[in-house]
């Protein structure tokens, strides 16, 4: 090839193409002509031209590059250099340039020589730049999570806010996933697994609430992310998650006071009947067992005018906590109303009814409430009422159990009855 061969080649490449010199500051002695269409300066005018380049170079970014071009040509390395940069254009605005260069082989003596790559990188840089902005301002962590083909997982990308919700860098994560794993709520790990597992398998969005310990506590954490399939076989996530503690803990006390009361602290009714319908329909579906307890304290209006209303609220928080101790955990007792309350007993039998009725009556019956000072008894009267699939409604079951209750109360109170 002649030399007019490869000025042609150098002439109609996409970038400029530089060769300099290095003396304290660097000069070019060859610029290929396209830098004219990228700073509006002819190659000619920036040729030769000692120190020319470096005043275009802005203010804050000369020492930087001087600094980093000094140092890359005292330890001779055969690496790439590639330099990032605002040049001043003709017009007076700035772009921004990568600039590439390598050190060319010189004898010891001769003046070094390296040749490089100059392209506009300006819409990058402002588009990273809004990105950055924007994972700034975004109230959470903006990332991407990569699980490759052996199971291990890393963060290739996520925004400093991850050291506020996680308390670990995104240089940490970047290069494995498990201390961001670790934090996840031991109850919540398994359903984590699982959301990410179907995600990777359908490539569906991935969307979760959880729970994380952060230094001791728990916060709730919702994320949100979308998966693709990399050509190396890694499934690579990009998404948010936010800290959501304020809102959930808000959804949960809400819950809570819609579905409890706050006295014994028990299911009210409204919740009760919800869990009654499902239990009822089961008991339908499957021609299972199902019972109910109708319970009643027993003369608690004197309870209320010897001891006072106080004691009485006591009585009532104290028996809750006793009664509930003695169901098994697929049972529901809520207060009913009042001094009122009803047992749910899924599976249960009409004799089994009556023998857990008994259980709570005795158990009552033998606690004694410390009031003031002073101690006193309670009894309680227990209507059972039992359906073993045989279409009974829930106003039925409930009648019956009423009806049961009332019986008691009227041979004499502290004992259980029933109604099949
Ligand atoms: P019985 O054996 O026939 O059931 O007699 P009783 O006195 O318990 O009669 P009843 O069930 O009709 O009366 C319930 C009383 O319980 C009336 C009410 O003042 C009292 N009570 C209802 N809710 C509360 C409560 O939240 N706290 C207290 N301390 N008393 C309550
Ligand atoms: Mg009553
Ligand atoms: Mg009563």
């Amino acid at each position: 090839m002649t030399k007019n061969d490869f000025d042609e080649i150098f002439e109609s490449c996409p970038t400029v193409i530089y060769r300099s010199t290095f003396d304290n500051i660097s000069t070019f002695y060859y610029l290929s002509n396209d830098i004219e269409f990228l700073l509006g300066y002819s190659a000619s005018s920036l040729v030769s031209q000692y120190g020319k380049w470096n005043e275009l170079i802005h203010p804050h970014d000369q020492m930087r590059m001087e600094q980093q071009l000094k140092e890359w040509i005292d330890s001779g390395s055969q690496d790439t250099l590639e330099r990032q940069y605002r040049i001043k254009h003709q017009q007076g605005h700035y772009l921004w340039l990568s600039d590439k260069a390598r050190l060319l082989k010189a004898d010891d003596d001769e003046q070094k020589h390296y040749i490089g790559t100059l392209s506009d990188i300006t819409e990058l840089v402002t588009l990273s730049a809004n990105f950055q902005t924007l994972s700034r301002v975004s109230p959470g962590v903006i990332f991407q999570y990569e699980v490759k083909p052996d199971g291990s997982s890393r963060f290739p990308y996520a925004s400093d806010r991850l050291k506020d919700i996680y308390d670990v860098t995104p240089e940490e994560a970047a290069i494995d996933a498990t201390p961001v794993l670790d934090a996840i709520h031991p109850e919540d790990i398994d359903y984590i697994a699982r959301t990410i597992a179907d995600s990777a398998k359908h490539l569906t969005d991935w969307a979760c609430e959880y729970r994380v310990f952060i230094k001791g506590e728990i916060h709730w954490l919702y994320g949100h992310s979308i998966p693709e399939r990399a050509l190396n076989g890694s499934t690579i996530w990009s998404g948010t998650i936010i800290d959501i503690t304020d809102r959930k803990n808000l959804e949960l006390k809400l819950l809570k006071e819609s579905t409890t009361d706050p006295l014994t602290e028990l299911y009210n009714r409204r919740y009760f009947m919800e869990i009654f319908e499902k239990e009822l329909n089961r008991s339908i579906r499957d021609k299972s067992n199902l019972s109910v307890l109708a319970i009643d304290f027993d003369f608690f209006k004197q309870i209320n005018d010897n001891h006072g209303h106080t004691a009485g609220d006591k009585v009532l928080v104290e028996c809750s906590t006793l009664m509930s101790s003695q169901l098994r955990n697929y049972d529901t007792i809520a207060r009913f109303g009042g001094e009122e309350f009803i047992v749910l007993l899924p599976k249960t039998n009409y004799e089994e009814a009556l023998a857990i009725g008994e259980k709570l009556r005795s158990i009552v019956e033998k606690f004694q409430i410390n009031y003031d000072g002073k101690t006193f008894p309670v009894t309680i009267t227990v209507g059972a009422a039992s359906t073993n699939g045989d279409n009974k409604d829930i106003s039925e079951i409930l009648s019956m159990a009423d009806t049961a209750l009332f019986a008691g109360k009227n041979m004499g109170r502290n004992c259980v009855k029933g109604i099949r």
